[in-house]
């Protein structure tokens, strides 16, 4: 596929708006300096292994600090190297991608030196669960909540969004655990297999990405079928009874989002034969259902997380569903929300910037 390692216009945005509620986090180290265990991958919020992948760029890094004797430093927009050692690595990532054959294979190398980074880079520094700094850690305030076992969400995260303080995603595991909102990094193959073995399980009707549509006859909540005990988009493919439907979410900024679905599109075409994946918007009727709601919501309902609780709303106007209290779980993750642009805000203004720009807080623009 045609991937692009370096910014677009709206990643330039998102790194604006990311040094902005960043730390400025300058000559941070790279914490006790090891090798990432699984353990500590696992805490960041996974429930797999730690890629092989990442594990090797992360191998490459430590060999170069001990073969040099210059120490990693990370510091500013998504835990970024500094000083010398960048240089370095620089000069040698660049070699590396320039042996890689296609762009499949510099696309996971990618990913892999991205996600290497950062867990290197907020070691120590950013809390493994709300991936804020310690200091403004928001999870005594998370109240948890079950997700309707019919349904799971996936987070299909580009690596550039892994361990972003005001990345929106991660609240949907912290509000109903990382078996009913599950992360997947683009990218990294491990992840990537993982997610399609699921769907496999679970039958092609049980799958919609939260999209614009781009099929030809557009698709909302509503033309999702219900049959008393399972969700299906399509009552002609096999689907599995007991597996849940699939919900898969792009975390991305508006033009990495296009890059996500373009990899799962071209993944589905292989598997299934059929050009388009099946996709799902929200519908306008949603958006002045919670308007009413939340007379002045704090967050644009195009964040990640806010397009999952609109999601949870509009199933919840859907009376066949109405057992499934879809209210209090739209409401748990709404409520996620406000505590993590709180804590963001507290955070800013701590260390003396501006709030102004907290109603345009617009990264991860979906829908
Ligand atoms: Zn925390």
């Amino acid at each position: 596929m045609a991937f692009s390692a370096e910014s677009a216009s709206g990643e330039e945005r998102a790194e604006t708006e990311e040094s902005l509620l960043a730390t400025t986090g300058a000559g941070r180290g790279a914490g006790n300096g090891g090798e990432v265990s699984h353990e500590e991958w696992q805490r960041w919020g996974m429930s797999s292994p730690l890629p092989s992948s990442v594990a090797a760029v992360i191998r490459e890094l430590l060999k170069m600090e001990a073969a040099t004797g210059e120490k990693m430093r990370f510091g500013g927009v998504g835990s970024k190297l500094k000083g010398d050692f960048k240089d370095m690595e620089d000069k040698k990532h660049r070699a590396v991608y320039e042996t890689l054959r296609d762009s499949d294979q510099k696309l996971q190398y990618f990913s892999a030196r991205q996600i290497g980074c950062r867990l290197l880079g907020s070691r120590g520094y950013l809390c493994q669960k709300c991936w804020l700094p310690t200091e403004d850690c928001m999870c005594a305030n998370v109240v948890t909540c079950n997700l309707w076992r019919g349904m799971k969400f996936w987070l299909y995260m580009h690596p550039k969004d892994f361990l972003r303080q005001n990345n929106t995603g991660k609240l949907l595991w912290q509000v109903f655990g990382i078996q009913a909102a599950q992360l997947c990094l683009f990218g990294i193959q491990e992840h990537e297999d993982i997610m399609w073995d699921a769907f496999q399980r679970s039958g092609n009707g049980k799958i919609s990405v939260l999209y614009p549509n781009k099929s030809a006859i557009p698709k909302s909540v509503k033309d999702l079928k219900f049959n008393g005990s399972s969700l299906t988009s399509d009552v002609h493919e096999v689907s599995s009874q007991d597996e849940p439907f699939n919900f898969i979410l792009l975390d991305g900024t508006w033009s990495n989002s296009a890059a996500l679905y373009r990899r799962l599109k071209e993944r589905w075409t292989v598997i299934s034969g059929d050009e388009d994946i099946p996709c799902i918007s929200l519908s306008t009727l949603t958006a002045s259902v919670m308007h009413k709601l939340r007379p002045q919501p704090a967050w644009d309902r195009t964040c990640t997380a806010a397009a999952a609780a609109g999601l949870l709303w509009e199933l919840n106007l859907r009376p066949e569903l109405r057992t499934y209290e879809f209210e209090k779980q739209a409401e748990a993750v709404e409520c996620s929300l406000d505590i993590l642009l709180d804590a963001l805000t507290t955070r800013r203004v701590r260390l003396g910037r501006s709030i102004t720009r907290k109603q345009r807080h617009n990264r991860n623009c979906l829908l």
